[in-house]
């Protein structure tokens, strides 16, 4: 088995590497809308509010277990139309291939998480060239609870542990902070604006800061799992 030299990097996907232009916005108030009308929640409007798509969707599967309806599946596919639509229109974060290839010459190891299907992911991430940079991608087809839940994190953390002394998680949102928070690995904000009340190693701004961070904490001796 061979030891990871600096530390292993998981990235998130959407708008830490790419921009898909998902219009998260227009999709998280039509799935909201769905789970009313259909009544698949107790929750109040603004309970629903400050949900993510993943958690309700995680609720409306909670549903259909108790009822034994099919209403998650219908609704994930459209979510998923809309992803697949989004990466169709989708842009690169700037410098990511040759960052990663930096990265990946100075001996990290590259690994991405995130809550799109593996049919969006590897689309994108085919579509840019960035994917023999990448030794596993972790996607919602593997991931049993998405984030902000830390399951995800917590299965690369246990694949990974004994070839990596350091981790970290970088992402954009808060749900990203939250699961790496709760899975004990260093989180590192990528233009992160909304961080709620999650523990960050920093915030960077492009790329090529990354990179230059995670080689200062490293070199440091820093940034050892929690
Ligand atoms: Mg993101």
């Amino acid at each position: 088995m061979v030891t990871i030299k600096k530390a292993l990097l998981i990235f998130d996907l959407d708008d830490t590497l790419v921009h898909s232009r998902i219009d998260f916005q227009t999709l998280g108030q039509w799935v909201r809308e769905q789970v009313k009308s259909r009544k698949l929640t107790e929750l109040s409007d603004e309970e629903l509010s400050t949900m993510s798509v993943s958690q309700m969707l995680h609720l409306v599967e909670a549903f259909d277990r108790r009822r034994g309806t099919g209403h998650a599946p219908e609704l994930w596919r459209k979510v998923e139309e809309a992803e697949m639509a989004g990466a169709m229109r989708a842009t690169v974060e700037e410098g990511a291939q040759a960052v990663l290839q930096q990265l990946q010459e100075e001996g990290y190891l590259l690994t991405i998480l995130t809550n799109n299907s593996r049919r969006v992911a590897e689309t994108v991430l085919t579509r840019f060239s960035l994917l023999p940079y990448i030794d596993l991608v972790l996607t919602r087809d593997e991931v049993k609870v998405l984030k902000p839940d830390p399951t995800g994190l917590l299965m690369l953390k246990e694949k990974y542990k004994d070839r990596a002394a350091r981790m970290f998680y970088i992402g954009d949102i808060w749900i990203d902070g939250a699961a790496a928070n709760q899975a004990g690995i260093p989180f590192i904000g990528f233009n992160c604006s909304d961080p709620r009340n999650i523990r960050m190693v920093d915030n960077v701004s492009n790329l090529a800061e990354l990179a230059r961070l995670v080689e200062e904490i490293c070199s440091a001796g820093k940034g050892g799992l929690s």
